[in-house]
């Protein structure tokens, strides 16, 4: 009863305003920026905005308010916790799960949200390399990783695996995680390694024995995949953020290098 008479209520209301929706088409929405805070903003202590982001967020936040799926109070550029999961929720409304609900948004996602978006982040078709599930990005970033070192990567782990390794909480089970051998490397080598990693795009670090129960690896993220496990965005921010992506929350002990996107990085060449 109540839902009939709401939808009543609901069609003089629109058909009274129906310019909302065009006036928000106009504004066009930065899917890089978008992304990078969707990762971020999570792991920051305070409600800071992302550096280009806000814009482009708060008009994805609008549209998540205006759906009932966001209070009006955290339309404020931040892509903080509760925009991570009323996005994930926009994901189930239109049909999606597992790591294609993540709260982390992807190009259908946000454009059914009625939403323009420039700068369009693509993971492209998933394929195996050297055995392992990878997509094509994540792939792209590896070689050109390679280039820069010199050094030709071994996988141990790839993407798309999920439960393939219990000690990795679940890192492996989207897009963008790659874990490749390091104990063949010497220790100028594995430093080598990660800095070309994090140079195009991953948050890498190399794990130790005494970090966890697993052997002497690379760990690496690909920062801004939209197939990333929720875990694995939680490292990227905590990448971000100066950490360790460990459950210890512990400094980064990795090389300096300026955090970057694989889209920056090739804008950078
Ligand atoms: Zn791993």
């Amino acid at each position: 009863m109540n839902v009939s008479r709401r939808s009543i209520l609901a069609l003089p209301a629109l058909a009274l305003f129906p310019a909302p929706a065009l006036a928000l088409a106009a504004s066009t929405v930065d899917m890089e920026g978008v992304l990078k805070a969707a990762q971020w903003d999570p792991a920051k202590a305070d409600s800071a905005v992302t550096a280009g982001a806000g814009p482009s967020v708060k008009l994805v936040e609008k549209a998540l308010s205006d759906r009932g799926l966001l209070d009006a109070a955290y339309v404020d550029g931040h892509f903080g916790t509760r925009t991570v999961a009323a996005y994930a929720q926009w994901q189930r409304e239109l049909g999606y799960s597992g790591i294609d609900a993540s709260g982390l948004p992807g190009k259908t996602s946000l454009t059914k949200l009625g939403l323009t978006l420039t700068r369009i982040v693509s993971v492209g078709a998933r394929s195996t390399y050297q055995g392992f599930p990878v997509n094509a990005r994540t792939l792209a970033m590896l070689r050109a990783a390679q280039t820069r070192s010199g050094i030709t990567f071994v996988v141990e782990q790839g993407s798309y695996s999920p439960g393939a390794d219990p000690t990795s909480a679940g890192t492996h089970d989207g897009g963008g995680a790659l874990d490749l051998d390091a104990e063949a490397l010497t220790a100028a080598r594995r430093t080598a390694a990660v800095t070309a990693l994090r140079q195009v795009g991953f948050a890498a670090w190399l794990r130790t024995p005494a970090q966890g129960d697993w052997p002497l690896h690379i760990h690496a993220v690909a920062i801004s995949d939209t197939d990333l496990a929720a875990s694995a965005q939680k490292q990227v921010g905590a990448y971000y953020e100066g950490r360790n992506g460990l459950a210890n929350n512990g400094a980064d002990d990795g090389p300096r290098v300026s955090k970057v996107t694989y889209e920056e990085y090739l804008r950078s060449l």
